[in-house]
């Protein structure tokens, strides 16, 4: 480890519906250390569960006393960095009005906390996995959201809903869509919808349709078709607004790797074919994954942290 000292160590913790991950990055943004939890709902839930990661991972890199700068968490819902609040945390069962959940973290760690929202922490890793300075991180999660690096700085938009690219309504023959609208494209292009359109038993469906599809399955590549049409869809619409140099596509549903990867370049091509002008932005150029299994959003919310 090096030149690394106990101060400069930074901690991020991405505190999912499921699980929460926990990352202690070195000074050269590698991973010393990662611990993986079950997340207890509820904002009691949410702290405790917060707090073992954090012990785990004092303990993973030779005591708690080695952690003792502020620690970034990155948690899904409406996030006000300045109060470090949080708001509409579905997933967390954290309901209603605002949670201080950077205090009482703060409170519960005994070292300082910065909060973020999830897909924007996960933002910032995937701008230094790519190295530039505008670029959008496209999360195909249970939802689909978007998270924009610009000029080097995160946008969160004037009510934290910049990048909220599953509410654009692409289909109006499509489903009614949880947020009122009717076909937004988080009722093709996500999780959720994935789950409903090809049911599996148990395990993942995305890598069960993707190898349905690959074998040949009429009905399984015309649902990863429109699926991956979605996604395409969703690319189109962030380069025409902010013209990014890099498109990186993370969240639950790209642990299917490469095979989603090919099926949008496809069907971004398709949707270049009749128009020369978008064939000329070379939209399936800019467009890369997260590396399988690397925790995206957690190594985010310690870059959170370190500044
Ligand atoms: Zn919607």
């Amino acid at each position: 480890m090096g030149a690394v000292t106990a101060g400069t160590r930074a901690v991020g913790l991405d505190i999912g519906g499921t699980k929460t991950h926990g990352v202690v990055l070195a000074d050269d943004g590698s991973i010393l250390a990662q611990v993986r939890k079950s997340t207890r709902p509820g904002a009691d839930g949410v702290v405790d569960t917060a707090a073992r990661v954090f012990a785990a991972l004092g303990r993973e890199v030779g005591g708690q006393g080695h952690l003792t700068g502020p620690v970034g968490v990155g948690v899904p819902g409406l996030v006000d960095v300045a109060r470090g609040t949080l708001r509409h945390a579905v997933n967390l069962d954290v309901n209603g009005d605002d949670l201080p959940l950077r205090d009482l973290l703060a409170e519960r760690l005994g070292v300082p906390v910065l909060l973020e929202n999830d897909v924007n922490a996960a933002t910032l890793a995937a701008r230094a996995l790519v190295d530039a300075d505008d670029v959008v991180y496209l999360s195909v999660g249970t939802g689909l959201a978007a998270g924009l690096v610009l000029d080097g700085r995160l946008r969160r938009g004037e009510h934290g809903a910049a990048g909220e690219i599953g509410h654009l309504p692409v289909d109006p023959s499509g489903a009614v869509c949880g947020c009122g609208q009717v076909g937004c494209l988080e009722t093709i292009a996500s999780g959720r919808a994935l789950a409903e359109a090809w049911p599996t038993p148990d395990g993942p469906p995305a890598a069960d349709l993707f190898a349905a599809a690959a074998a040949g399955d009429v009905k399984a590549v015309a649902v990863r078709d429109r699926f991956c049409w979605g996604v395409a869809n969703a690319v189109r619409a962030l380069c025409l607004t902010i013209d990014p140099e890099r498109i990186v596509l993370g969240g639950g549903v790209s642990e299917v790797g490469e095979p989603l990867h090919e099926q949008v370049v496809l069907q971004l091509r398709a949707l270049g074919e009749g128009s020369a002008f978008l064939a000329s932005l070379g939209l399936a150029d800019r467009l890369s994954m997260v590396p399988l299994h690397y925790p995206v959003a957690a190594v985010g919310a310690a870059l959170v942290a370190a500044g």
